[in-house]
């Protein structure tokens, strides 16, 4: 029996039209059903940071997706 993984590609585009980024992030399939059946994001990928736990989350249920970049650049404006 082969011991491999399913996995399944999430991908989730940058809300920001002037970024036009694509994040990708290949997840074991077995783990994304885990979470769309309830359990927490957190434990069920508790080695993704925050930023790609964002892209599973907005990649199957949203479309309200910024990537790291823009993230930082909406911190940066929301301080003045
Ligand atoms: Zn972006």
């Amino acid at each position: 029996m082969l011991d491999q993984k399913e996995t399944i590609k999430v991908v989730a585009d940058c809300r920001n039209d002037k970024c036009g980024r694509v994040a990708v992030l290949t997840v074991e399939l077995e783990k994304l059903e885990r979470w769309m059946k309830g359990e927490n994001i957190k434990d069920v990928f508790p080695n993704l940071t925050a930023n790609e736990r964002e892209v599973i989350i907005q990649g199957c249920r949203g479309n309200y997706y910024l990537c790291e970049s823009c993230w930082d650049l909406l911190m940066v404006e929301e301080e003045e």
